[in-house]
């Protein structure tokens, strides 16, 4: 088979389905966002005028929580723009560590992945080592001041 035509090929389709798998989820965000503003601005003018003191704090505490979620999602918002940027110049998606592709289905399950499957698991393994090490060398410290 013309395995080099089929490589360019499929990182052209590679871009293509991370492109759109990306601004779906925009496009979510944005509506999502737009339509809890909406709501926290038709309740506020609605209720205020009829709630005492006491209502209207929790009114308010319902607000602010709703204000959080709205941050939070165009905080996400922002990781997108910036994942989309990136894969316009061809650095979303690849591996911090090795460079390699991040397989696609990893990239949809968590978009802002900056390592491969394989990488992740190095990294974890290593620092639940290094944990360990420090585990390890806490009580031996421990050991020697007692002993001393
Ligand atoms: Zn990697």
């Amino acid at each position: 088979m013309a395995t080099t035509t089929k490589a360019k090929g499929s990182a052209k389709n590679r871009y293509n389905e991370l492109k759109k798998m990306l601004e779906d989820r925009r496009r979510e965000l944005v509506s999502e966002v737009q339509g809890r503003m909406r709501d926290v601005r038709a309740d506020g003018n609605k209720e205020r005028d009829v709630l005492d003191q006491g209502e209207s704090s929790e009114v308010d505490i319902q607000e602010d929580i709703e204000f959080a979620l709205i941050q939070m999602k165009s905080e996400t918002l922002n990781k997108i723009d910036a994942a989309l940027r990136r894969l316009d110049d061809g650095s979303y998606g690849d591996c911090f560590e090795c460079g390699d592709e991040i397989s696609e289905a990893r990239l949809r399950a968590l978009p802002f992945a900056v390592r491969c499957k394989d990488c992740e698991e190095a990294r974890e393994t290593a620092e639940q080592r290094e944990r360990a090490l420090a585990r390890k060398s806490g009580s031996s410290a421990l050991f020697f001041d007692m002993s001393n």
